[in-house]
């Protein structure tokens, strides 16, 4: 890496606090000059108040890579098709919808990669149906189950061989655990949890928005020196494309995980046994926040949710809470769903929550205070207390 710094040109600077208040790290003051000072112990070299400065009085290096690549060697579009314990997962076909659109602008190939026990192939005409050009297989008795270190070299040589320029995967548990690993391994930029994707048809460069700074703003990141570009989109924002005969190629790649050298052996995987918690396949979820008020409580919502075949979700205060487990929990730091029916009791509606639960179909707020910003986005409302309101509903139903 080269020499990386940041420093204000103090003849160029007016002191005119424009970039301490651009800073969003509270990393510049005015000192007793008059002159911008930069906290080197706050600043992340986030760029915002070179950007800002109106007199280019800042000035900043970042360490170059020591990755040399050939962009010109680099072409089509990669989606990694996740299968767990033998099951194509729907977050799988969502990454074709996402990727066959950005083939289709930059004018090249979609391919699909599956990793699995033996007969994974069979899921290959699927995603051929939805939308893959080519889809590579990699089988194998040792891969049936998630395995991050040997999937990330399987990957690794995927990637090495065919050069796509872009890869995508789901920001799901898996492709959290696995993507970030594969491009440390390939020295390449990962965006995680991407929520919208683009494409530059001129340049190539993906463009990677995600919610930044807590959900206030949507930040558009880009890789611009560095293939393939790696990013995580959130399951349930992308639709699953629909499904046609189409044809594709259908091709083996040869990968033996023996000789690897492995920190660990998965024998066997146990699903959670909080059957409850599939949140990003329900079509409705009945999401409880501190509202309910205590864990006993919750008993309320639970029996709400089984009345109308709903999954539970929460709010992040009622698992700090200890009421319910961290699975359920909805939002930035939770799982992001997007079901057709999202039903919060007794949730005020904070960015960070709303961030992970805004693209549902409807949204029903039962909340005591009006002024709740939960009401905000919702569709329908009840203003009340939801110790009343849902036994009322619960009734009708
Ligand atoms: P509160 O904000 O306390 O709201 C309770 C609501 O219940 C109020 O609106 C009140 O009017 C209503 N109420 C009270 N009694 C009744 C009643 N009897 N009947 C009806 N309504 C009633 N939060 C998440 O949810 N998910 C996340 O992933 C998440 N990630 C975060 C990440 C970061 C970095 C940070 C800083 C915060 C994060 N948060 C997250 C926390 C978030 O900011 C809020 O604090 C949290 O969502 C509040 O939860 P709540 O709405 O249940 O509680
Ligand atoms: Fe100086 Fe530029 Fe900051 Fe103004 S914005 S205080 S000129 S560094
Ligand atoms: Fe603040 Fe970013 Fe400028 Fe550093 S680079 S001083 S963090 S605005």
């Amino acid at each position: 890496m080269g020499v990386t710094g940041i420093w204000v040109i103090e003849e160029q600077c007016t002191g005119c606090g424009v970039c301490v208040d651009a800073c969003p790290f509270d990393a510049i003051r005015i000192n007793e000059e008059g002159i911008a000072e930069i906290d080197e112990e706050k600043c992340t070299l986030c760029g915002a108040c070179v950007d800002a400065c109106p007199f280019d009085a800042i000035e900043m290096k970042r360490g170059e890579s020591s990755v040399e690549i050939n962009k010109g060697d680099y072409s089509g579009i990669l989606t990694f098709a996740e299968v767990n314990e033998g099951e194509l997962s729907k977050v799988a076909l969502e990454m074709l919808s996402a990727g066959r659109d950005i083939a289709d602008k930059r004018g090249t190939k979609l391919y699909s990669v599956l990793i699995g026990g033996e007969g994974v192939e069979k899921h290959a005409k699927t995603l051929i149906n939805h939308g893959a050009d080519t889809v590579y297989y990699i089988e194998h008795k040792d891969l049936f189950h998630f395995h991050d270190e040997l999937y990330s070299e399987a990957l690794k040589k995927l990637v090495e061989e065919i050069k796509p320029e872009v890869f995508i995967g789901g920001a799901s548990a898996v492709g959290r655990a696995l993507l970030p690993r594969l491009a440390a391994n390939i020295q390449t930029g990962l965006t995680a949890d991407c929520t919208e994707l683009d494409i530059d048809t001129e340049t190539g460069n993906l463009l990677q928005t995600r919610p930044a700074f807590g959900g206030n703003i949507m930040a558009t990141i880009l890789t611009p020196n560095h293939r393939p570009q790696i990013a995580t989109i959130r399951p349930r924002v992308m639709p699953v494309p629909e499904e046609k005969d189409r044809d594709g190629e259908i091709k083996r790649f040869e990968f033996d995980p023996t000789p690897y050298k492995i920190s660990k052996i998965i024998k066997e995987a146990v699903i959670l046994g909080d059957e409850e918690v599939n949140l990003h396949e329900a079509e409705v979820i009945v999401s409880a926040g501190r509202g309910v008020g205590s864990k006993e409580n919750m008993n309320l919502i639970y029996e709400f949710a089984k009345k109308l075949g709903a999954a539970v979700g929460a709010s992040r205060a009622v698992v700090d809470a200890g009421w319910i487990s961290y699975p359920h929990q909805v939002g930035q730091t939770g799982t992001t769903v997007a079901p057709k029916i999202y039903i919060a009791c007794g949730i005020s509606g904070a960015i960070q929550h709303q961030v992970g639960m805004r693209s549902s179909d409807i949204i029903i707020a039962i909340n005591s205070d009006p002024e709740a910003p939960i009401f905000d986005i919702a569709t329908y409302g009840f203003v009340g207390d939801l110790h009343k309101i849902i036994p009322e509903l619960m009734k009708k139903l």
